[in-house]
């Protein structure tokens, strides 16, 4: 069912993706409402108030835990985050509504040239959307849950975190922060760390006799530092059979989630480390932990394996402030490894035998994700609530929605 709303939507809308209901809402309207939504003094009342008569007219369909969930080859789901403290203080406006049933709303604010108010709202449909209210716990279990599975089952598994900085990713992905403390424990690498144990121990996969072993690095202006190894700097090599090794790369074996965790929070640790302010760097390298299933005995050969990328921030370069050479370079080596991405990803959806993996780093050591019959991959896209951030929010739908939209779409391209 899931497959079938996408499709109608994207044959209705081919260039965009995403569909536009125009809600205009006269000065004069609002003049009559104000009382009702009170906080006069808050900017962009008049937005607020025309946001809320539409949300109205929504219908609502909330997420269940028992949820049925479809094993996608690729899946792309979103997540919207609560506001923060600052910017309740700021009252700004939420301009993000999560009806449900993957369904996300961006109500754009716009102006006339007569000066007349009014919204561009615009609907976006991915395989799953979660509300600001939506934990750690239920993502996962959407997300990346059934990419463990697959794991097990001899696959190449995937999940990436994309999003602007300040979105959410590692949030989602190494775990809640409360001040400069992460909760390790409650983030998505941990979780599916968990459930790598469950299922090591379980009737059907004991015959396998696998064990599991954690790398981390990352990747930072195309160079890899591995973050379980003190950053040090290592070279990617690719062989004449098209295999690709992150030459040095620390591989640890693991024997309980418990190690994992401390795993996690050492190499979380050493990516921020020397950094003045928490986000700086770690905001413009993408991070990945890869859970790795080995055959017992000497071979140790690879049965499958798991990757979880917290991806580098999507937004482009355009602060002046920090208009300097080194961050030009940084952000277009971001942008070309997050087109490079989009275009393997989408390879992969179409099986197509060209998958154009040395486009950049990131690309070449996932390679394996990219190919085969047993490669799983799924997105969450991260996007902030407020209005001050609607511009970077609608280019994170616009790109989740390209890296699913051709599904089955032999066609599409660019
Ligand atoms: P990113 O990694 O995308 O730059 P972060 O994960 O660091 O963003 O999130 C930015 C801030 O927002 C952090 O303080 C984080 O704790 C908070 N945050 C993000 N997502 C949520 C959420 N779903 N619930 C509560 N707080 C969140
Ligand atoms: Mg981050």
């Amino acid at each position: 069912a899931a497959k079938g709303r996408r499709k109608s939507v994207a044959a209705q809308e081919p260039h965009k993706g995403s569909k536009r209901l125009s809600c205009v809402v006269k000065p004069s309207d609002t003049q009559v409402k104000r009382g009702k939504f009170g906080e006069a003094s808050r900017p962009n009342q008049k937005f607020y108030e025309m946001i809320q008569i539409f949300r109205e007219t929504l219908e609502i369909t909330p997420m269940a835990t028992t949820d049925h969930i479809e094993p996608h080859k690729i899946s792309v789901c979103v997540r919207k985050r609560p506001f923060n403290k600052q910017e309740m203080t700021k009252k700004e406006i939420d301009v993000v509504s999560v009806p449900g049933n993957g369904a996300l709303l961006v109500h754009e604010p716009k102006q006339k040239v007569d000066l007349t108010k009014y919204l561009d709202n615009q609907v976006f449909h991915f395989d799953f959307s979660f509300d600001e209210t939506a934990t750690n716990d239920l993502v996962y279990k959407f997300t990346a849950k059934p990419l463990v599975q697959s794991t097990f089952e001899g696959g190449i598994s995937t999940c990436f975190a994309y999003g602007q900085t300040g979105s959410g990713k590692t949030h989602t992905m190494g775990g809640d922060f409360t001040g400069k403390q992460q909760n390790t424990t409650k983030g998505i690498y941990a979780l599916a760390a968990q459930d790598v144990f469950t299922y090591l121990n379980h009737r059907k996969y004991a015959h396998l006799d696998l064990s599991a072993h954690v790398s981390f690095f990352e990747i930072y202006n195309g160079k890899v530092y591995d973050l379980l190894n003190n950053k040090a700097k290592l070279r990617v090599l690719e062989d004449e059979r098209q295999q690709v090794q992150v030459v040095g790369l620390e591989e640890v074996y693991v024997s309980k989630a418990e190690e994992v965790i401390k795993l996690i929070q050492l190499g979380s640790a050493c990516r921020t480390s020397g950094q003045t302010s928490a986000n700086a760097n770690s905001s413009r390298s993408h991070a990945i932990l890869q859970i790795v299933l080995r055959r017992n005995g000497r071979a140790a050969t690879l049965h499958g394996k798991f990757s979880l990328v917290d991806l580098a921030g999507n937004e482009r370069g355009t602060d002046v402030r920090s208009n300097d050479r080194s961050t030009l370079v940084e952000t277009a080596e971001i942008n070309r490894s997050l087109l490079a991405l989009k275009e393997c990803i989408r390879s992969l959806s179409m099986n197509s035998d060209h998958i154009p993996f040395r486009l950049c780093t990131l690309t070449k050591v996932l390679r394996d994700s990219f190919i085969g019959e047993k490669s799983r991959t799924c997105m969450i896209a991260m996007v902030s609530p407020g209005m001050a951030s609607c511009e970077y929010t609608m280019n994170t739908l616009r790109y989740a929605d390209r890296v699913k939209e051709l599904k089955g779409n032999t066609k599409a391209s660019g």
